[in-house]
């Protein structure tokens, strides 16, 4: 049975193999066994209803919690060949009817339903005459209300399934795996004795980081600076911080969008859209953002907030690297949080059990940014997961290079300012003092008379600022709740106070810049775009970015080859395979790479003609007289190779040689003078146009046949 199930997996999504757990959990659904599947994020959950329900007879009704997801995995079926459709209010009563119809003749075998829909008598009797095989139940924590997305409309899957006169095979999915809610899930879902697979929960290509001694936005900007051509979402805790967050960086030059449940229903779509079709990079959001958001090439999730809990946190940061590239997830930490967490919990929740429940989860959150030992280990430990190795190799911790600065001093000249002012006052107000600021409110209260008034002006307000923040991580300091926090000395301060302890602030190198990629990758990308324009689905549902990269890897030259590249399925290839490979070829060709060959870093073989050679130089970004001192050649005898390949075909771009705002000027002249002669037209300019210029526009413009 799982020979069959592999075949389909190869046949239709073009992967190799299952990855872990997916074999057992569609064996067990297979053989007719309810199934509970506790998977993370990213690790492969809809294959494993996806496939029996290609294999099983009949048809398969999947429930799913969000209606913004369901065109999307819609589409992304459809576009493997899979006959597959949803219901939902999307849709108007006509629509649901044809829809229904359709399904009760079979043209299914995937039919995707939001829960509410289970709520309605007459909904329950159409679907009650289909022949249902199996019922998939997906992000089923939502019927728990210990999970983090309570949905009461969850509560209506079990009654239902009690009502169908031929019960199906009935599988859960889930990535929340605490004991309560797997309970919950059993229970209130009425599992008739399901196999429970729990995979581990580690995400091996995800790495992991806690920033909590810096300046939020400067850590931000220099972050996205170094990863401008990768795709992220940044979550904040509260439409508010969005707004402004939001603001910022489109300020600061960064097309970004944004997503909260204050929107509007067609921003938020349309923002959702754009992120999704790669036309905006960055996304900034609250938690409203993201479930079921399949979007396999996000390369960093930042949390600009805490967020309530491990639970959230991890199916948050698990949208990024759902492709299996590296992804990065870093949580910036600020004391802050912790108060506005608390705040969210009072205000949203009123039973007393559940109250501190929240706390308990609050409290491993914030542990988790203060744990000095592995992250991944943190994190893994806390879902359960067995034999966790102590360190990972992949995370803040353990691949911590920052160098230990001793800034006792400062934190003394802190600490003495707090206790002068009688631990009345919050962190502005301290660094005004410190900093020697000559607001009205410090001259008020005579501050500008203590003997820490103007100890440390050679900061600005906000680095000390910052370093209060990092004493109050540190444990040296304490916020008060409400409204308007004080600072409060620990008993360590006073110590350090005494010259008993000493202080140490961890300064971070700066990152490496994420590797470029290669030109190949960025044609693939474009043409994965102009087919996601004119099919309306998003590019990752075409092909994720790893499958584009092992493309590049490899060079596939035929089909044998193409089909070879994970998620280059049968239906895929027949759709999409030939367009790619014509790219390939031309790109091959034009590169000298043999097929299924590894690309050197500089494939430049030695038969390539000399102004191919040129081309490829210039492409790399080398000069001109760089080029004419390693060819020994002249720069006008390279000008004249370039004009050749661009005249043969190869991409050039002609604007590269034009200086801005002359082409007009020029294409005026070349019409007066005639293209015969360079010379006169070169008369006519001004200085800044040369040669190449001229000769760019007539080659842009086909004007002219080589040689000039
Ligand atoms: P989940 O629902 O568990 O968050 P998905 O079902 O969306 O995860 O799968 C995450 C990604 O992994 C998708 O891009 C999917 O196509 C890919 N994937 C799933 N199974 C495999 C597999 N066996 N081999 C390679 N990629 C896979
Ligand atoms: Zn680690």
């Amino acid at each position: 049975m799982l020979h069959k199930a592999e075949e389909t997996l190869r046949k239709y999504y073009g992967y190799p193999s299952f990855r872990e757990g997916q074999g057992n959990i569609i064996n067990s659904i297979l053989t007719g066994r309810d199934t509970l599947g506790i998977m993370p994020t990213g690790g492969g959950k809809s294959v494993c209803f996806q496939i029996p329900a290609l294999l099983l007879p009949g048809l398969t009704l999947v429930i799913s919690p969000l209606i913004s997801l369901m065109k999307d995995q819609i589409d992304a079926l459809n576009s493997l060949g899979i006959p597959a459709a949803f219901i939902n209010s999307s849709l108007d009563r006509r629509q649901v009817e044809e829809r229904i119809r359709e399904a009760l003749k079979g043209k299914y075998k995937l039919l995707y339903l939001a829960p509410e829909r289970l709520e309605t008598p007459q909904f329950r009797a159409a679907l009650k005459s289909m022949n249902i095989s199996l019922l998939a139940i997906d992000e089923a924590h939502c019927v728990s209300q210990w999970g983090h997305d309570f949905r009461p409309s969850y509560r209506a899957i079990g009654p239902f399934i009690k009502e169908l006169v031929k019960r199906p095979i009935v599988a859960a999915f889930t990535a929340t795996a605490t004991e309560e809610v797997t309970q919950d899930i059993i229970h209130l879902l009425a599992l008739d004795n399901p196999k429970v697979y729990v995979t581990g929960f580690n995400r091996e290509n995800l790495s992991f980081g806690v920033i909590r001694n810096q300046d939020k936005k400067d850590f931000l900007l220099s972050y996205l600076s170094d990863n401008r051509d990768q795709a992220g979402i940044i979550y904040a805790a509260t439409r508010k911080e969005v707004e402004q967050l939001h603001a910022f960086l489109c300020k600061k030059g960064y097309s970004t969008g944004k997503y909260h449940a204050g929107l509007r229903d067609e921003e938020r779509s349309a923002s959702q859209e754009a992120f999704l079709y790669d036309d905006i990079r960055i996304m900034v959001a609250t938690n409203a953002f993201g479930m079921g958001i399949d979007k396999s090439n996000v390369r960093y999730v930042i949390h600009y907030n805490m967020p309530k809990n491990m639970e959230a946190y991890y199916q948050e940061a698990g949208r990024a690297g759902r492709d299996g590239d590296s992804g990065e997830c870093i949580l910036l930490f600020g004391p802050q949080d912790i108060q506005l967490q608390k705040f969210l919990i009072e205000q949203s929740i009123s039973s007393p059990e559940r109250k501190s429940n929240e706390y308990k989860k609050l409290q491993v959150m914030v542990d988790y940014c203060h744990t000095p030992k592995c992250l991944r280990k943190f994190i893994l430990d806390y879902f359960g997961d067995v034999d966790v190795p102590e360190e990972c190799g992949n995370c803040g911790t353990c691949n911590d290079k920052s160098e230990l600065t001793d800034i006792t001093v400062e934190a003394q000249k802190i600490f003495s300012c707090i206790l002068r002012i009688k631990e009345q006052y919050g962190s502005s107000l301290v660094a005004d003092v410190l900093k020697g600021s000559q607001n009205k409110k410090i001259t008020q209260l005579g501050f500008n008379r203590l003997t820490t008034y103007g100890l440390m002006k050679d900061y600005t307000a906000k680095e000390i600022k910052d370093l209060i923040n990092v004493l109050i991580s540190d444990g040296f300091i304490r916020m008060t709740e409400g409204q308007y926090p004080v600072l409060k000395l620990q008993p360590r301060a006073i110590e350090v106070l005494k010259g008993e302890e000493k202080v140490w602030q961890k300064v971070q190198p700066r990152q490496q810049k994420a590797a470029a990629n290669n030109a190949l990758f960025e044609l693939l990308r474009q043409l994965r775009k102009e087919i996601s324009q004119i099919e309306k689905i998003p590019p990752y549902v075409i092909f994720p970015d790893s499958t584009l990269q092992e493309m590049c890897r490899y060079y596939p030259q035929d089909r044998a080859a193409m089909l070879s590249i994970k998620g280059m399925g049968e239906v895929k290839f027949e759709r999409y395979g030939n367009r790619f490979l014509e790219l390939i070829q031309r790109y091959a060709e034009e590169k000298g790479v043999p097929a299924h060959s590894v690309p050197a870093s500089s494939p430049q073989p030695k038969e390539l003609p000399s102004h191919v050679i040129t081309l490829n130089m210039y492409r790399e970004g080398k000069s001109f007289q760089d080029i004419a001192r390693e060819r020994n050649l002249k720069p006008v005898t390279l000008q004249d190779h370039i004009i050749r390949c661009g005249l043969e075909g190869h991409e050039v771009e002609w604007d590269d040689f034009i200086p801005e705002g002359f082409e007009e000027l020029i294409l005026a002249k070349i019409k007066e003078l005639g293209a015969e002669k360079l010379k006169p037209i070169k008369e006519e300019m001004p200085d800044e146009v040369d040669y190449m210029a001229i000769k760019a526009v007539l080659s842009k413009y086909r004007l002219q046949a080589w040689p000039f």
